[in-house]
């Protein structure tokens, strides 16, 4: 039957395309899987938070926050009237797109076993993965190198981890060793280990432009959990990414990944994008549910809402007058992601929903700025893109 065909295809890619819709659920573990041949990514340590129906998200001073929500309109200031106006607009169609997801009841059903049943490890972090950003600093960071390991025995290499373009070229996985931790690396992948002061290298180490780059920046926002978990930058910061000069020289498509702070809209639309040379075409949201389907938090909830947005741009390259660079497909508007949340703040694998935009360039050239993963295909560039390629997120095939 139809829908028994639309699951299987789920089954397969990890995307599940509500009909006549702008919106698809999808299982970022099946999606990471595509990058690897001989491991597979481990759906336990991917959802490590899973949100089961029990779990809610209850802050501190949520009694603080609900007052705030109870104001009238005219107690806003301007940013949260226009931050309000702003979600209002969203509204309808966020809901719309949750109103799919919980009349496709042959999804649901398979929903709750995403994580699969045995084996449950709680966090894959530990605690050696926040020295690549201690050691990346320290002087003897261009000492520390790292060993890799192609699938057939011989083919080993020791070659220096930090500010350095580390190449998995072979069309298998490669595993990696550094300071007793294992890595894995997919095929036809690499990595540019640095701080955002050395990002012009890349530049150099990659000689072709980028067809399409997505961004995730560390954007300041006060949480005290995101503190522990990296750390952040004041927004001027970005300004200096390179975008002009990694972005090929035909145009490319920028996906830059938000945060529902008002502020931070005004800054990306009217400072950060025209530094870049790019223009806003299109806004994607990241919708997150639980493991039973329903939001993570409640859709109104000023500060917690249950969606973060993706903006996408294009770059236009050299010479081109025209609204679309020339090798582009015109972006959909408001396309809905619909996902169960892995760590904090990781974000699913949007890449390939997002190549469909680039036909004209086989393969795509693909780069993601602040990476702390790994892509077949892709260039990963970050002070930690190794931090979820730790061979205890794999299992082998
Ligand atoms: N997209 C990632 C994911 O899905 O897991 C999350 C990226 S997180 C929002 C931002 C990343 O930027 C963190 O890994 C953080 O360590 C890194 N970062 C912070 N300051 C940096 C700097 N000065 N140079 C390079 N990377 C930095």
């Amino acid at each position: 039957s139809k829908t028994s065909d639309k699951l299987s295809a789920f089954l397969e890619s990890g995307i599940y395309r509500f009909e006549n819709s702008n919106v698809v659920f999808i299982d970022p573990v099946r999606m990471l899987n595509r990058s690897y041949t001989r491991f597979r990514s481990s759906p336990s340590a991917y959802y490590s938070r899973f949100f089961d129906s029990k779990e809610t998200i209850v802050t501190s001073d949520s009694k603080k926050r609900k007052r705030k929500e109870k104001k009238t309109p005219h107690d806003l200031n301007e940013r949260e009237q226009a931050a309000t106006l702003r979600h209002q607009q969203a509204r309808p169609m966020l809901l719309k797109a949750h109103g799919f997801l919980m009349e496709a009841t042959d999804l649901l059903a398979i929903m709750k076993d995403l994580r699969g049943g045995s084996n449950i490890c709680s966090s894959t972090e530990l605690s050696e993965q926040h020295s690549f950003i201690e050691l990346g600093k320290v002087w003897q960071a261009p000492l520390y190198e790292i060993v890799l390991k192609g699938a057939s025995k011989g083919l080993e290499r020791v070659v220096p981890v930090f500010n350095n373009l580390v190449v998995n070229e072979t069309s298998d996985d490669m595993e990696a060793e550094f300071l007793n931790n294992k890595f894995i690396l997919p095929r036809e992948s690499c990595f540019y280990m640095s701080d955002l002061g050395q990002v012009h290298n890349l530049i150099h180490e990659c000689n072709v432009g980028f067809n399409l780059i997505v961004i995730d920046p560390p954007w300041e926002n006060g949480s005290a959990r995101q503190k522990l978990r990296y750390p952040t930058l004041p927004n001027w910061y970005f300004l200096s990414l390179p975008i002009k000069q990694l972005a090929h020289p035909d145009g490319a498509l920028v996906a830059l990944w938000m945060t529902n702070r008002e502020k931070l809209h005004n800054f990306v639309q009217k400072e950060l994008f025209p530094s870049w040379g790019v223009s806003h075409e299109a806004t994607y949201y990241w919708l997150k549910v639980k493991a039973d389907g329903s939001l993570i938090s409640d859709l109104d909830l000023f500060h917690h809402r249950p969606y973060e947005c993706l903006l996408l741009g294009y770059f236009h390259g050299q010479g081109t007058n025209s609204k679309q660079p020339p090798r582009l497909r015109p972006i959909k508007h408001d396309q809905i992601i619909i996902s169960i949340p892995g760590e904090y703040s990781r974000k699913p694998p949007i890449g390939e929903l997002l190549l469909e935009h680039v036909p004209d360039f086989k393969p795509a050239r693909c780069i993601e700025l602040f990476a702390r993963e790994m892509t077949a295909g892709w260039t990963s560039w970050g002070n930690e893109p190794l931090h979820f390629q730790q061979s205890t997120s794999f299992v082998r095939d």
